[in-house]
């Protein structure tokens, strides 16, 4: 089973990725927590070159950068887990590059989504967990823990609106696989929804 969690800066996504992760394993079962970009070598090597303030590639650089992390995070990292049966739990996955690549950049959606395809051999989650939340709120999490270390934090309002709402279209179109949720809920609540959600999926 292969879930994904999603959402813009500061949505509390690792928290969360986390606590299912501690759940599944009191549960007795194989899990694999992973990230993109950059939980292999050469991923975190392209997350040093797509996150560099001083020298940011090009939109379509990137996209191709964040395609390249993510062919390789799949090959070694997601497939062989899900083929001895392992849940795999990724904080970010397609739809960040459909959102941030793609609406951020304002690059052609479809593009973005063929190319990951391609990058992907067409590996989709199982279920996609949308943390959401107001970016005003994001950032200001993000400042106050003083994270704010990465390019992205410097963009526009619109740029991180335009991210926002990008995930939730994404949702929206595609109900069955996505759970939603806000991400100003509190800690457990949220991660007692997951769990829930989750549930249905590892029995099936
Ligand atoms: O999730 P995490 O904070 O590790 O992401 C690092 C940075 O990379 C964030 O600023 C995020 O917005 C950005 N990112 C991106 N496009 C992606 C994935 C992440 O711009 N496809």
């Amino acid at each position: 089973v292969f879930v994904v969690f999603e959402g813009g800066e500061g949505a509390g996504k690792s928290t969360q990725v986390n606590r299912l992760a501690e759940t599944l394993q009191a549960q007795g079962r194989d899990v694999v927590v992973t990230r993109e970009p950059g939980a292999t070598p050469v991923g975190s090597r392209i997350r040093g070159l797509v996150l560099d303030k001083g020298d940011a590639p090009s939109p379509r650089a990137e996209a191709l950068l964040y395609a390249a992390d993510r062919a390789h995070h799949v090959a070694t990292v997601v497939r062989p887990a899900l083929a001895r049966g392992a849940v795999v739990i990724s904080d970010r996955y397609v739809d960040s590059s459909l959102a941030y690549q793609g609406a951020g950049r304002t690059l052609p959606v479809q593009e973005i989504s063929w190319l990951s395809a391609w990058a992907t051999g067409g590996l989709k989650p199982d279920l996609v967990v949308l943390l959401d939340v107001d970016p005003g709120v994001g950032l200001n999490r993000v400042d106050s823990r003083g994270a704010g270390t990465d390019r992205l934090e410097s963009e526009s309002r619109t740029f991180h609106e335009r991210v926002r709402y990008a995930f939730l279209d994404l949702a929206a179109a595609d109900p069955k696989r996505y759970l939603v949720l806000d991400a100003a809920r509190p800690v457990e609540e949220i991660a007692e929804t997951v769990t829930e959600r989750l549930a249905g999926l590892l029995s099936a």
